[in-house]
């Protein structure tokens, strides 16, 4: 009888952010192809139409801090499914820029948003609470909520920089991260 030969599965997800850093694996081109070689692409934001999280993944890599309890949630899940988390991205791995809002309440984003800019027509000053995700106290990176294996700063880090770590990492080798990758003179 022939071997099974089980495909390694790699998911991506995101939570805050900007899907810069999922436009940064896109930018790998071709070499997106190479990447997964015998892998199988199992949960994807924007290439595949997947809103369930798969039972079982060997590799993930998150975009996005964490602003509000779904995304706690969506870490959560991951984390228990995922043999290896990777955190991509400035937002992922520090909060990046939606970390500034941490300057100000919840109470204060949320009247700005939907109260008192100038575009917004909303007279009685609801604040919508029904089916959206609760904000969470602050803006937090990956890692304040679930252990994560690897990071990759930068925004967003470079294709070859997310090529490199995964293909270490799917080899079973520590990934290099090149300094010169993250704030080039
Ligand atoms: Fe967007 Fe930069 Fe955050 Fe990635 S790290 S999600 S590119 S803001």
């Amino acid at each position: 009888m022939k071997g099974v030969v089980r495909l390694v599965k790699i998911a991506t997800t995101w939570l805050c952010c900007c899907s810069g850093c999922h436009v940064s694996v896109l930018d790998l081109h071709e070499r997106l192809l190479d990447l997964l070689g015998d892998a199988e692409l199992v949960h994807c934001p924007v290439l595949m139409d997947t809103k369930e999280i798969p039972e079982d993944v060997d590799v993930v890599l998150i975009e996005g801090g964490i602003r509000n309890e779904e995304n706690v949630e969506v870490a959560e899940e991951f984390r228990e499914r995922a043999e290896i988390v990777v955190a991509v991205g400035t937002c992922a791995c520090y909060g990046g820029v939606p970390g500034l809002a941490n300057l100000y309440s919840n109470e204060e984003l949320l009247r700005t948003v939907y109260v008192e800019t100038a575009s917004t027509e909303n007279e009685d000053g609801v604040i919508p609470s029904e089916d959206v995700p609760e904000l969470t106290w602050r803006v937090r990176p990956l890692s304040d909520v679930i252990d994560v294996d690897y990071e990759l700063p930068g925004c967003p880090p470079e294709p070859d920089l997310i090529a490199d770590a995964v293909t270490a990492i799917l080899d079973g080798r520590e990934p290099e991260l090149s300094t010169t990758n993250l704030c080039e003179e």
